[in-house]
């Protein structure tokens, strides 16, 4: 009998499926490709997924390969720039590659007529982002070992380098610090200078912009390249396809991956891979009208996760619905909105940041970072499209000009559709699309101390985040923070709520093909080093102004929990501090049941800072309980402190080294070794951001 067509599909159905199902899923390489599509996923089988990178250059024909080491994605952006740049204006071949995917152990083989860049991005306390932990310990370990057994075993590698930091920590820019000095030692070639941007000074993007000319010159030397006059070469093939329709089940309309196409999402659940989780239970924690503090309680029984107190949740937001329409506006897209694309690489290096099929719509409002600043470099990169030559002067002056970009886009806080919005009336039609996928960072999930003890509540994660929503000064608009006003969203739909919000956002809240209906949210854990000491008699003192509460509300209720089981625990000091207590005290209602369990060993002291004509902040309140908190250290308390990164933290530092050297009459300088002490033994542990 001939075999119709239903039964050909039901045939390649199941034989697909029992492939997947025989290999476990291997060749579907999902763990470490989150965005492998049916394309990427065949093109990574055909290649060989390696990871031997000397193997991959030279089966790939290229000479230059620039690794990134990247939590929130800018070290990933500025990596697949410069691949960009160095392949558009000198010719290099370049490829962009995730530390994680490879071994570092034959570097010593690193040809010399190559070269290698390292974009590291440095993550809290000086420690490497979590896509670069292996490759730091390989390089910076003790016992780095190579088959050459000289002392200079990477003499032949060349590389160049830059960091991402912020000056506000201790350790700035520690990662690009300690690998330069690294492979320095082990013989390799730095070429340029290792570059530092710097996020606490905001100067990141001019940091990079400034260190990357002299640097492309001294390679240009080094490797005898010659600059030539330059035209975009777009990166990605972008096809649409008239035959399919969004409704078709293989094209991704927000689904994070393949496991998500079909019911739902499967396990395991990790930072590729998001639990879309039911949020159990939200509610407002203040009490005034023009600012938002939410506390949201995610329920992640039976999806085979776990946490522990102090660990953080990651939430995958979407963009608000007005931002995602702008975008299609001034592109001129708004008719094609659900029209299908194919995304294919164009070299067999370039991967396409997200699941493809897709849709224009989708693109913006799932996958792409659409709300956040705009780089100047980007801005300039668009002039080539503009719509007529007032735009594209304009493009032109804002992309040379650091100090116009700055006073018309930067300090305005504008999106890039708001920036091309404000030139003229006239769609951005002529803009490729691949240029929009290499010039916008994919979306980033965000991160939040868990405000709930797995003591306590072992399958619901507590979430304590403030909504953003910053009124720029001279500015038309009102900036709004991606994810906290769409998990604001969320709890206005939960409580039957308006949404309440003037500026009207727009959220697809139910998600794509209203998977996350029924109040969902996609999450996953992040597992920290900022847990209580393992014996509960032991004291801590706890720092935490703001949202910086949130792990102490862990953190006390998980002793609150071990005093009503009869164990010993310790002083348990929280030093907490808002603006007044009846407007944006944090769980103001909830301490007295935890002090009724922990009695005198619980002491919440409170700083308000506008309720006095003078303004009253934790680190006075820490400075006036000096005798207190010098005789808890004594006793070996461990000392936490969460919150803002840029002054808070900084001031509690400083505060803590004074107590130490006036209270035990030694020198400043004794203070503050004793605190750097104490932050090196674990003592002294931070949650900042
Ligand atoms: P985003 O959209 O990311 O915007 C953030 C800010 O960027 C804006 O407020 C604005 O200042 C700026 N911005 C946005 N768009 C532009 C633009 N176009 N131009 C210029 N500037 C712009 N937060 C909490 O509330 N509670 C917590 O417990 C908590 N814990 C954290 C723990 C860790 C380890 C980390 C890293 C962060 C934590 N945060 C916490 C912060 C949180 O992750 C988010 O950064 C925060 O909620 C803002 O996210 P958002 O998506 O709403 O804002």
């Amino acid at each position: 009998p001939q075999i119709d067509t239903l039964d050909l599909i039901v045939l390649v159905v199941l034989l697909v499926g029992s492939v997947a199902y025989f290999t476990k899923g291997t060749y579907w390489a999902i763990e470490k490709n989150p965005y492998a599509t049916s394309y990427g996923a065949t093109s990574d089988a055909k290649n060989g997924k390696t990871r031997d990178i000397l193997k991959k250059l030279d089966e790939t024909g290229k000479n230059c390969v620039i690794f990134y080491g990247s939590q929130t994605g800018t070290a990933e952006d500025y990596a697949s720039r410069l691949a960009k740049e160095g392949s558009q204006r000198f010719g290099l071949k370049t490829m962009v590659a995730d530390l994680e995917e490879y071994d570092f152990d034959n570097l010593d083989g690193f040809p010399e007529d190559k070269v290698a860049f390292f974009v590291l991005a440095t993550y809290g306390e000086g420690e490497p982002t979590d896509n670069a932990v292996e490759f730091y310990q390989f390089v910076t370990g003790e016992d780095v070992s190579f088959d050459k057994g000289d002392d200079r075993p990477l003499a032949s590698l060349k590389y160049v380098t830059f960091g991402l930091g912020n000056n506000t920590y201790e350790h700035y820019n520690a990662m690009v610090r300690n690998v330069d000095t690294a492979l320095t030692k082990l013989g390799a070639k730095r070429i340029g200078t290792a570059g530092e941007g710097d996020d606490g000074a905001g100067t990141m993007e001019e940091d990079f912009l400034a260190w990357k000319e002299p640097m492309w010159v001294a390679l240009a030397e080094e490797m005898g390249l010659e600059e030539r006059e330059t035209h975009y070469e777009p990166v990605f093939s972008v096809i649409e396809q008239e035959s399919m329709s969004p409704e078709d089940e293989s094209v991704y309309v927000g689904e994070p991956n393949q496991y998500h196409l079909g019911e739902g999402g499967k396990g395991p659940y990790s930072a590729h891979n998001p639990y879309i989780a039911p949020i159990a239970e939200s509610r407002e924690l203040f009490t005034v009208k023009d600012r938002n503090c939410l506390h949201m309680e995610i329920d992640i029984a039976g999806s085979g996760m776990s946490y522990q107190t102090g660990d953080h949740i990651a939430v995958w937001p979407t963009n608000p619905g007005v931002e995602v329409d702008r975008f299609l506006e001034v592109l001129g897209l708004a008719k094609k909105r659900h029209t299908v694309i194919r995304i294919k690489g164009l070299d067999v290096t370039a991967k396409v940041p997200f699941p493809t099929p897709t849709t224009y719509d989708a693109t913006f409002r799932f996958y792409l970072e659409i709300c956040a600043p705009v780089s100047r470099q980007f801005v300039a990169s668009l002039a080539a499209f503009a719509p007529d030559e007032k735009s594209k002067a304009e493009l032109v002056r804002l992309g040379n000009d650091k100090d116009y970009f700055h006073d018309k886009i930067a300090s305005q806080c504008l999106n890039i559709a708001q920036v091309l919005q404000s030139l003229t009336s006239t769609p951005f039609s002529s803009v490729p699309f691949s240029l929009l996928i290499e010039g916008i960072n994919k979306i980033q999930p965000r991160y939040y101390s868990i405000s709930s003890s797995s003591l306590v509540h072992k399958d619901r994660v507590g979430i304590t985040a403030v909504v953003e929503s910053i009124r720029i000064p001279g500015a038309t608009h009102v900036v709004k923070g991606v994810t906290t006003n769409y998990l604001l969203a969320l709890k206005q739909k939960q409580h039957g709520e308006p949404e309440l919000d003037s500026h009207d956002l727009k959220y697809a809240i139910t998600g794509p093909r209203n998977k996350y209906d029924g109040i969902y949210v996609p999450v996953h854990i992040r597992h920290s080093n900022f847990k209580l000491p393992s014996d509960p008699a032991k004291p801590v003192i706890m720092i935490g102004p703001g949202t910086g509460v949130a792990p102490f509300r862990g953190f006390i209720q998980e002793r609150a929990a071990q005093a009503a089981g009869g164990e010993k625990v310790g002083m348990t000091v929280l030093f907490y501090g808002c603006r007044n207590r009846n407007e944006d005290f944090l769980y103001r209602e909830e301490w007295g049941t935890y002090q009724a369990k922990l009695g005198d060993s619980l002491q919440i002291i409170t700083a308000f800072s506008r309720e006095a004509a003078e303004k009253v902040y934790v680190q006075h309140r820490l400075r006036e309980n000096a005798q207190m908190v010098n005789n808890l250290l004594k006793q070996k308390a461990n000392l936490y402190v969460c919150g803002d990164a840029a002054n808070m933290a900084r001031e509690v530092n400083v505060v803590l080294a004074q107590i130490i050297s006036e209270q035990r009459n030694l020198p400043l300088a004794k203070g503050e070794e004793e605190v750097k002490h104490m932050r090196s033994s674990g003592a002294y542990q931070e949650d900042v951001w």
